[in-house]
């Protein structure tokens, strides 16, 4: 809890350099998803959707939208000098009205007057829509993904952001393969990544540090353990930074020693992968042919089975978000999307091997952010 919150400004100030976060626009641009929706109102809480219209970063915050051309953000008396100041520092103080009550839906009923389409996110709870639905006399509908797709294309501050976080993540992992070895346990070496996210400017990483060894990284979604690092290891890192609200994502894949043959052959079959599906990605193209190159690498060299999860996925204030980078995925890709391309194979009872990079979509094609070497072998201590 915490009455004089830092507003945006100062957050920014984490690393220097960074071009202030503005959200001018966005509320505009969401009215007009609205109306094409055929929705004349909208009460949107998810935390990221809320700090990406208004930059509060509050955990209680309601952002209405009137058809009116109004703005509310409803949050408790705890934000009720960090929510004006925050809003003001993000651009928007002019255009959203801070209200302070306990419940939005009923400090903002008599506002809904005339509204008859009230969206609301998918996420909201069932006991939510229902207290909607009782204080105001209007149809609640769904604003699915509404909110999210205009989150999908980053402008220059947010890119910048990103960036900083991937290139802390780089530093951090370069500066912790030193202690990759035998006899290391997983959980050491996830405690000296997110130290060293920490000694390179980060406030934290951006999910939970993966370290998978042997065996273990057979489980794509893998938690550390006190296993200890084995010669002949394969070894998943999968790391990602936190800066100003956004992440990265990047994973790894270590040999500790010389590789089997085994282990040589889905190390480079995940490589070729990787390859072809960042090569696949450009404005324009469809998300969906992104995993198609992806998976046709690893159909030919007989390791298609083993890849048991999609290519990826949007990045931003949500570690998961669009655009989804999976089978059958329309999504058309735009400057200013930021993925993830992450083919990986996986053999239950001998390892796997995951290559991950986090690319921005350019006018041209995408550039990658994440910038370590994609697979390594690391020679055993003499
Ligand atoms: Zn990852
Ligand atoms: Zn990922």
């Amino acid at each position: 809890m915490s009455g004089l919150a830092p507003g945006p400004s100062d957050a920014a100030s984490e690393l220097k350099g960074l071009p202030p976060l503005r959200v001018e626009g966005r509320l505009r641009r969401l009215r007009d998803r609205l109306v094409a929706a055929g929705v004349d109102a909208a009460a949107i809480v998810e935390p990221a959707n809320v700090r990406w219209l208004t930059g509060f970063t509050g955990s209680n915050g309601t952002v209405v939208v009137l058809g009116c051309g109004e703005a509310l953000l409803v949050t408790d008396s705890r934000y009720a000098e960090q929510a004006p100041a925050q809003l003001a520092g993000a651009g928007c103080g002019g255009e959203v009205e801070v209200v302070v009550a306990r419940r939005a839906a009923e400090a903002v009923a008599g506002r809904l007057e005339g509204a008859t389409r009230l969206g609301l996110e998918d996420s909201v709870a069932w006991s939510e829509q229902i207290r909607w639905s009782e204080a105001v006399e209007v149809e609640t509908v769904p604003l699915t993904g509404i909110v999210e797709s205009l989150r999908a294309v980053k402008d220059s501050a947010e890119l910048a952001r990103i960036e900083a976080a991937a290139g802390i993540a780089d530093t951090a992992l370069a500066s912790v393969v030193p202690m990759l070895r035998p006899g290391i346990t997983e959980s050491h070496l996830q405690q000296a990544l997110d130290g060293a996210i920490r000694s390179a400017g980060a406030p934290g990483p951006a999910y939970d540090t993966i370290v998978a060894s042997g065996p273990n990284a057979a489980l794509p979604h893998a938690t550390p353990t006190g296993r200890r690092l084995e010669s002949g290891d394969l070894v998943i890192i999968d790391i990602g930074a936190l800066v100003d609200g956004y992440r990265s994502d990047m994973t790894r894949t270590f040999v500790l020693g010389d590789p089997s043959d085994r282990a040589a052959a889905m190390l480079e079959a995940v490589e070729r992968s990787q390859a072809a599906g960042a090569a696949a990605v450009a404005p324009g193209v469809e998300a969906g042919e992104i995993d198609k190159a992806c998976r046709a690498v690893l159909d030919d060299a007989g390791m298609g089975d083993a890849f048991v999860h999609g290519t990826g996925h949007g990045v931003g204030l949500d570690i998961h978000e669009l655009p989804r980078v999976a089978s059958g995925s329309a999504a058309t890709l735009e400057p200013g999307n930021v993925l993830t391309v992450e083919p990986g194979v996986y053999f239950p009872g001998f390892g796997g091997v995951r290559v991950e990079d986090l690319l921005v979509v350019t006018d041209s094609g995408c550039r990658p952010l994440t910038l370590h070497p994609k697979t390594s072998l690391v020679p055993l201590p003499a």
